[in-house]
């Protein structure tokens, strides 16, 4: 099945991007999953861990209130720590990456916002927080940030981290061309929501470089998303998997053919990955 509106979309059309190993991986995608999952692959304004790789900070909080130097200066190093690991990830695949950051945060204090997320619910609730922070921070509108960002930076892998200054669960926007009949201009650049602290814990590098890989592809190993038996399988096959768990320190942490795939570090292919759609999602 084909998304209905995809070929009304000039730029849409230009993804995933033509060369054959893409094409491959692309065509045995939709093979196994249809649409569902071929259609966030390679897409988006972060497409592959490789290459240099623009990273966006929007420091957000709720009028009234401001980060404290601290939990600011904790949540930077746990992102530092998140994007360090993803260039030595990349590196076992001979894969160089290099990430230019820039960011917006008010004076010191946090750029103010209201209505922000205080939970997961919440950002189900708000898939426009993007947009609006975005505009509050002086854009026009995602594309107008994504066009700009592409020109200063001289890279179309862009992606954003919204920091709220509030308890919550960290969480991944990531582009399908399915969006493409849905507003997609609102949708295209990828973000990952996160909070201060996670679910009551202090933000973890883990789970920061957890959702940044969402974006680029990787697909969650943990049972409750994949089945019961594939996330049995991945604990006994590759524990330390960070699509599988966030609980091990990060330097413990690695990641599985699988995730290297999709990713796009590298063309090891194995049948087993298809243990890892969603019941719902296989062909
Ligand atoms: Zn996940």
């Amino acid at each position: 099945m084909v998304a209905l509106g995809v070929d009304a979309q000039p730029f849409l059309r230009e993804q995933p991007v033509a060369n054959s190993t893409d094409r491959r991986v692309y065509s045995t995608m939709q093979a196994h999953t249809g649409d569902s999952y071929a259609n966030t692959w390679n897409v988006g304004s972060a497409k592959k861990l490789s290459g240099k790789i623009y990273v966006l900070e929007v420091w957000l909080t709720r009028p009234g209130t401001s980060w404290s130097k601290t939990d600011m200066g904790n949540v930077q190093y746990k992102i530092n720590n998140a994007l360090a690991w993803l260039q030595r990830m990349a590196a076992r695949y001979s894969v160089a990456v290099e990430f230019v950051s820039g960011s917006y945060h008010g004076d010191g204090g946090g750029v103010e916002m209201a209505g922000l997320p205080t939970s997961y619910d919440d950002c189900a609730n708000q898939p426009l927080l993007l947009p609006r922070a975005l505009k509050v921070v002086g854009y026009t509108d995602v594309f107008q940030c994504y066009n700009q960002l592409q020109s200063i930076a001289g890279t179309d892998n862009i992606l954003v981290l919204l920091l709220i200054n509030n308890n919550g669960w960290s969480n991944a926007n990531q582009f399908s061309t399915l969006h493409a009949t849905n507003h997609f201009r609102d949708y295209f650049l990828e973000s990952v929501n996160v909070f201060r602290t996670d679910d009551g814990m202090p933000t973890n590098g883990q789970t920061i470089a957890h959702e940044i890989l969402h974006l680029f592809g990787a697909w969650d190993m943990y049972g409750g998303q994949a089945s019961n038996a594939a996330g049995q399988w991945a604990e006994k096959n590759y524990p330390y998997e960070i699509m599988l768990q966030v609980s091990s320190p990060l330097d413990d942490l690695t990641i599985s053919p699988l995730t290297a795939w999709l990713v796009g570090l590298t063309s090891e292919y194995h049948e087993w990955y298809w243990d890892f759609v969603r019941e719902e999602y296989k062909n």
